[in-house]
């Protein structure tokens, strides 16, 4: 079985740099696809609140017959529990649907800079839940420079990490630099761009001598760059196939190439102006 790196974050906590994401698995497939992922050899789980997922992701950990503790398992905060108790309580409310009684990682979700709730007062929130222990880490999502640098000024407990869309066609230099001065782990979501870029003729080329597949050398791109990634699949040869990534490695030359690749294209919606509440 391949052998995951971990990343050690700001508070020393440990997570495995690749995992398994949830997000658009049908809830009544949850459970069995994220058994899959386990019974692969994943150890690390990405659901959110809004997925409407966590209940299987919880059976499945159950099912999979591991420690809890062998397993991290994030969430996020849904967008329309943004104030102080909203986000208390819809913590506990994933605590409970996960039947956990702790996740490892808790993130804000989208900072909606444009609501009447400041995501500064909703890290306080998450910074208060920290500090009960039942969440062992916490950090953001989709946060922007100007989101990350006023967070860290203003409160108290830096992120551990900041997951943002990063994939070939958005490289994201700048905003990961961001992250690195303050110490905070860069998590890349849609990391294969939803298949989008596997059929751009520099990553297939590169994989055709690598003897990999396009989603393969994609993903070990971002394995190189130091970044977590947790690409999604309900299909099993897949769910192996992105888990196979360690027996090869990219040159500077290949890795170069791809990142030369970014042409700014987003496939979610925009954190700045992104005010969404369900
Ligand atoms: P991904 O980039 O992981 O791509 C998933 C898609 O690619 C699915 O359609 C899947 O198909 C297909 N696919 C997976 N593996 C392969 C492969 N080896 N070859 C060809 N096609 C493949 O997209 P996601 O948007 O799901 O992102 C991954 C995770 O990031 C999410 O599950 C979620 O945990 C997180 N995320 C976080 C967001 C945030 O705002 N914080 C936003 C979006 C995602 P199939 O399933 O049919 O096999």
């Amino acid at each position: 079985m391949s052998t995951v790196p971990t990343i050690a974050l700001n508070n020393g906590v440990s997570i495995p740099q690749l995992g398994f994401g949830v997000y658009q698995i049908p809830p009544e497939e949850t459970k069995e696809t994220t058994l899959a992922a386990l019974e692969v050899g994943y150890r690390h789980i990405d659901t959110a609140q809004m997925y409407g997922n966590e209940q299987g992701v919880g059976e499945a950990v159950r099912a999979s017959g591991l420690d809890r503790s062998d397993v991290f398992v994030t969430s996020k905060l849904n967008n329309g529990f943004h104030a102080h108790d909203d986000a208390i309580k819809a913590f506990d409310t994933s605590l409970e649907t996960l039947g956990f009684d702790h996740l490892d990682l808790f993130l804000i979700h989208w900072p909606l800079p444009g609501i009447d709730v400041d995501f500064v007062e909703t890290w306080q929130a998450l910074e208060e839940i920290y500090r009960t222990g039942r969440a062992k880490s916490i950090g953001v999502s989709n946060f922007q420079p100007s989101h990350l640098r006023r967070l860290i000024q203003e409160t108290q407990i830096v992120p551990a990490v900041n997951q943002i869309e990063v994939h070939p066609y958005l490289a994201q230099e700048d905003l990961r630099a961001v992250d690195a001065e303050h110490g905070v782990a860069t998590e890349a979501w849609s990391p294969i761009a939803q298949g989008l870029v596997l059929d751009n003729p520099t990553i297939t080329g590169i994989a055709s001598e690598q003897g990999k597949t396009a989603a393969q050398v994609v993903l070990r791109w971002h394995i190189q760059r130091g970044d977590i990634v947790f690409p999604k699949s309900v299909t099993r040869s897949r769910i192996e196939e992105n888990f196979d990534l360690f027996d090869f490695e990219l040159s500077d030359g290949d890795m170069g190439l791809i990142t030369a690749l970014d042409k700014g294209q987003r496939l979610g919606p925009d954190p700045d102006t992104f005010n969404y509440i369900p």
